[in-house]
């Protein structure tokens, strides 16, 4: 199975995570032995021991809330579910700010809290070695790199925000697998069942969001290999000082490694009116997820891989109608014309319109399904503006 509930917390909001679970034991004597694991495979000292901190369930719900809820900016969740619905990237039933919340909050039996160099475990669960050494690599990366001030999670794009955790996280999930499935070390589970089980979820997220949630990990740890395959431990020390800021340099890391950031080409900024209810920049990654909902992966790849920039802007309209208009730009006209077709393609299916011409610069649609649509290329430009 998959530890979704990780993902879902730690890919977002940093540093926190969950486990399965056994009877209470001090799992703190543990702690000690693994930071020993997690230093020598990381290859950095710590600067100080880390606080291991069992609390019983309500007080580290409690303390688990105090750590996240600063963090969470409910008017921006909000506003990305509604574009993830214009756009229809989720279902228009899903519940989705609070379906996300609540995954923050029902799944998770460990975390880590940066302020206080504290390791919070919650008694009656149990946590593998595997997943306390990640936990361990976070405090180093913390001691080391000063996690806190890296990734503001209100002011930057989802693109940057998923390109940033990926190194964090796929740093601490290189790491854990390093440690080998956990057999050669005692874990920190007595491998009882327990009573005090923490609950799942009660709504189900859908794949393509489980998909983007779980990128830091996978993609990251991906990213991370090959960093450090190419330039040692130090060059991963270095990306922490030049963090990658897209997900495009997170799926192709060679494009990192030579600097590619700075060749991309980019949208200009939009003329200035009234500042949007939201915006955003989602990147290639959420692009191909996107496109895989309706069409084969290898062509979503092959189309969202000429992605250069885009620029997402949500606006309220009277009567409680919403904009959402998404500028994309693309490597060459050739590139935009495969990603209008292939939207085009995405939006017909999704919102069961009849298919539209790809050869017209501009297509238009008006159907209760999905509004008032508008797909327009101009060189390799794309914009879509979605009115609903
Ligand atoms: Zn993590």
């Amino acid at each position: 199975m998959r530890a979704i509930s990780h993902r879902i917390v730690a890919g977002i909001l940093g540093i926190v995570l969950s486990c399965t679970c056994g009877e209470a034991q001090n799992r703190c004597d543990s702690v000690a032995e693994l930071s020993k694991v997690a230093s020598e495979l990381r290859g950095l000292p710590f600067n100080s021991a880390v606080n291991c901190v069992e609390l019983p369930p309500a007080e580290f719900d409690a303390a688990f809330r105090a750590r996240i809820n600063p963090q969470i900016d409910l008017p921006k969740l909000q506003a990305e579910g509604r574009v993830y619905k214009l756009l229809g990237f989720v279902p228009s039933e899903l519940d989705y700010s609070n379906c996300i919340l609540e995954s923050y909050f029902s799944e998770t039996e460990a975390f880590f809290r940066e302020d206080w160099n504290d390791f919070i475990l919650r008694r009656g669960t149990a946590i593998h070695a595997p997943t306390a050494v990640h936990e361990l690599v976070h405090a180093l990366q913390n001691q080391h790199f000063h996690l806190k001030q890296a990734a503001n999670v209100r002011a930057e794009s989802s693109d940057a925000l998923l390109a940033k955790f990926a190194l964090i996280e796929g740093d601490a999930t290189e790491i854990e697998r390093r440690v080998g499935g956990g057999k050669a070390l005692s874990d920190l589970s007595n491998g009882d069942a327990n009573e005090d089980e923490v609950q799942p979820a009660a709504c189900q997220l859908p794949e393509q969001l489980d998909q983007l949630l779980a990128f830091p990990y996978e993609a990251g740890e991906r990213f991370v290999r090959t960093i450090w395959e190419a330039g040692g431990v130090s060059a991963v020390n270095r990306a922490f000082a030049d963090f990658p800021t897209t997900t495009a340099e997170v799926l192709h890391p060679e494009w990192y490694l030579k600097g590619r950031a700075q060749d991309r080409f980019l949208l200009p900024n939009p003329k200035k009116t009234q500042p949007p209810l939201f915006s955003d920049r989602m990147g290639e990654f959420f692009i191909r997820t996107y496109l895989e909902l309706f069409l084969p992966a290898r062509q979503a790849v092959q189309v969202a891989e000429k992605w250069q920039d885009d620029q997402l802007a949500l606006e309220l309209l009277p009567e409680n109608r919403y904009r959402v208009q998404w500028r994309t730009l693309w490597e060459s006209e050739a590139a935009a014309k495969s990603f209008k077709g292939a939207l085009l393609e995405l939006l017909a299916g999704r919102f069961h319109f009849p298919a539209l011409n790809n050869a017209a610069a501009t297509c238009q649609v008006e159907a209760e399904s999905v509004g008032v649509l508008h797909v327009s290329q101009a060189g390799s430009q794309v914009t879509i503006q979605i009115t609903r």
